[in-house]
């Protein structure tokens, strides 16, 4: 403005000065104006003077029409600057003007005289196509590299939590397990071989007459004959192997519902559900000959052992735990007594004859 106002200021009728364009300064002031077009993405340019009237325009059509409901020129009117976006297709300032098939910023500046009043505006359309495509790319790349990353975040997160819930679930399972195992044979250690004896007692049918020997719960305890010699003749470590080795051949030769754990140092117990006598008898003489037909090896050592069984038997319902285990025990005392090696059980008073 500063550079074409000499085309621009004129004086009202009472002299005071105004917006205006004389006829002579119209052709030049034109000519300068389209130059600014082009090279500054400029599609328009109008001014007005205090009236609101467009006095010159780069758009003909436009000169001498009021723009009378213009907020925006009103304010500029008033000394401020104002800006709008206005998007392709949208309606303009004044009816019938033409509507632009690209984004742009209108933008209207007051014109202050030397008295700092306004006396008019100007008010330049700037094609901001480009620029809009351009921010809308980048959001559109920053939204989509915004996504991915969150989804890489998450979606690792997830993989992390899911990891880590395996990894306590796992690390749950094994204290779980090692809760209720005997570290050196693998077997159920004392005190969960004694729950697990416990539940099956007390989920027995306390009724008689039941299929033969479903009703009725068999303990064997063994115990492994002069082990002391074993540890003092092949030392500590070749009485662990034949421990861990007893474990195992017991293991191979119960049934897989049977349970079998470690009662004490070389004392075994083995409980078995819906047996009876004959087939708890049957099951001992199993074990014991198991574990005397072939000696075990330790590193250094080869030693042959035999183990004595006490067995005992319950229907149920009447007896109590400790009582059962007594029983064994008593059982296994007696065939110790009567030599070792062999099965025998109390509650009959009658030894079982040794099976092999
Ligand atoms: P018996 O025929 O009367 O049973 O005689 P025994 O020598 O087997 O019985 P005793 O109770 O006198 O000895 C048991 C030995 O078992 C004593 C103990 O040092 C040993 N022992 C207990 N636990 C372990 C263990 O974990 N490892 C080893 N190597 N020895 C053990
Ligand atoms: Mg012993
Ligand atoms: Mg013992």
């Amino acid at each position: 403005f500063d550079q074409e106002q000499r085309f621009l200021l004129a004086a009202d009728r009472d002299g005071r000065q105004t917006i205006g364009v004389s006829p002579q300064a119209f052709l030049p002031l034109d000519g300068r104006m389209r130059s600014y077009l082009r090279p500054l993405n400029i599609m328009k340019v109008k001014f007005f003077d205090r009236t609101r009237k467009i006095v010159y325009s780069t758009d003909h059509s436009l000169i001498g029409k009021i723009d009378g409901d213009n907020t925006a020129l009103v304010l500029a009117l008033q000394g401020s600057v104002v800006s709008k976006i206005v998007k392709k297709g949208a309606m303009l300032d004044l009816a019938g003007e033409k509507r632009y098939d690209v984004d742009v910023v209108e933008t209207y500046f007051p014109i202050i005289d030397g008295n700092q009043e306004p006396i008019g505006a100007f008010e330049i359309y700037v094609d901001v196509s480009q620029a809009f495509g351009h921010i809308m790319r980048v959001s559109f790349l920053s939204l989509a590299i915004l996504s991915a990353v969150m989804l890489a975040a998450f979606g690792s997160l997830l993989l992390l939590m899911r990891r880590l819930t395996m990894q306590l679930s796992s690390a749950q399972s094994e204290l779980e397990r090692t809760a209720i195992t005997d570290g050196l044979t693998g077997l159920f250690n004392r005190a969960h071989i004694m729950e697990r004896a416990g539940d099956e007692l007390v989920r027995m049918p306390h009724a008689g007459g039941r299929r033969k020997g479903s009703e009725s719960l068999g303990f064997i305890m063994f115990d492994i004959d002069d082990f002391k010699k074993v540890n003092d003749e092949f030392g500590h470590f070749a009485g662990d192997c034949v421990l861990k080795e007893t474990a195992a051949r017991a293991l191979q030769v119960v049934r897989p519902y049977d349970f079998v754990g470690r009662y004490g140092g070389e004392e075994f117990l083995v409980v078995l559900p819906h047996t009876g006598y004959d087939e708890t008898y049957t099951v001992s003489e199993r074990i014991r000959r198991k574990l005397r037909e072939t000696p075990m090896s330790a590193p250094g050592s080869v030693c042959r052992i035999t183990a004595s069984f006490g067995i005992a038997c319950t229907t149920g319902g009447e007896a109590e735990l400790p009582d059962i285990l007594r029983r064994a025990d008593e059982a296994l005392y007696k065939a110790k007594r009567a030599g070792k090696d062999r099965t025998e059980r109390t509650d009959s008073g009658q030894a079982v004859p040794d099976g092999v």
